[in-house]
């Protein structure tokens, strides 16, 4: 029988992509929970998918009274939260001058502020309890720049910094908190990217099975592929004309300013919608 048999969990970003894979995984652990996004259709299925398992829960986190709501449907349908996994987020790509105020504004609304409205509402809860793990979705793009990314790199930043101030704060009482960064990984966020040179993008399921890890054995950060993290550490350390080399090799100098602006077209109007 898994570890996490009877526990219960929120899970944001649901709907789809790593946040859907992350609920199948945790279900198929035993874990009871409630899956967060704005999609109610897809939620519902979800649902169907896994009867017993999953409590659909539409809402946009960015919208506290929302986040509330949530919070209060699941207390009053799983009775107390043992996980909290914060994986909603949106990408957008391109030059800075090309991006606009509201595409940096619904990324820190959605990546950041979404994240801290979350554990506001459920941090007072664990600490009463005593217990509780928070396990924020990061990337790998909080750690390393990158030409095309500026607005998402400084949204993802932000949420290493929160995660690790989170844990700092409340270590003492009881609650574990951890931040899993995911390189490429197959989902619509990515839609015409190409993958850096000799790489091949992760799958959803590698992502939610770190998630499952963490919950099992607690760490403060978790980089999926866990190759990358020894090469992320060294990016800080080496000198910037080595760091731009490595950049040109594998091709990140570009893969965020040439990438399909046609095959993003879907993504950005599922996302605005
Ligand atoms: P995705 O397939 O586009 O899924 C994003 C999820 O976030 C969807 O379920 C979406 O549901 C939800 N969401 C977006 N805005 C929301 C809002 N305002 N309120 C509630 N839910 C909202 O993207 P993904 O790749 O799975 O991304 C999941 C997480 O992994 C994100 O934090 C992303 O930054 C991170 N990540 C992804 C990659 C990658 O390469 N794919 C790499 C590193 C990190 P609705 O549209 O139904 O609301």
């Amino acid at each position: 029988m898994s570890a996490l048999q009877g526990r219960t969990a929120v899970v944001t970003g649901a709907s789809r992509g790593i946040g859907r894979a992350i609920v199948r995984r945790l279900a198929a652990e035993g874990v009871r929970m409630v899956a967060v996004a704005r999609s109610r259709d897809a939620l519902e299925e979800l649902a169907r998918e896994l009867p017993g398992t999953v409590i659909p829960a539409a809402a946009d986190i960015r919208d506290p009274a929302a986040v509330d709501g949530v919070r209060d449907l699941a207390l009053d349908r799983l009775g107390h939260v043992d996980i909290l996994v914060n994986n909603a987020g949106v990408g957008h790509f391109g030059l800075i001058e090309e991006l606009t105020p509201e595409q940096w504004d619904e990324m820190f609304a959605v990546n950041l502020k979404g994240a801290y409205l979350m554990c506001r509402a459920f941090v007072p809860h664990m600490k009463e309890r005593r217990s509780g793990h928070i396990i924020n979705i990061a990337s790998v793009a909080g750690v390393l720049p990158t030409p095309g990314l500026a607005l998402y790199n400084a949204s993802k930043a932000a949420v290493v910094a929160f995660t690790e101030a989170t844990r700092l704060e409340v270590r003492d009482r009881g609650i574990k908190v951890g931040a899993v960064l995911p390189s490429f990984t197959d989902t619509e966020l990515i839609a015409g990217t190409r993958s850096p040179r000799g790489q091949r993008n992760c799958r959803p399921e590698e992502i939610a099975a770190a998630v499952a890890r963490m919950i099992a054995k607690p760490v403060p950060q978790l980089v999926v592929p866990r190759r990358l993290t020894a090469q992320l550490r060294l990016m800080g350390l080496i000198p910037d004309p080595v760091k731009r080399a490595v950049a040109r090799y594998y091709g990140l100098d570009t893969l965020f300013l040439d990438f399909d602006r046609n095959a993003r077209k879907g993504y950005d109007s599922r996302i605005r919608a």
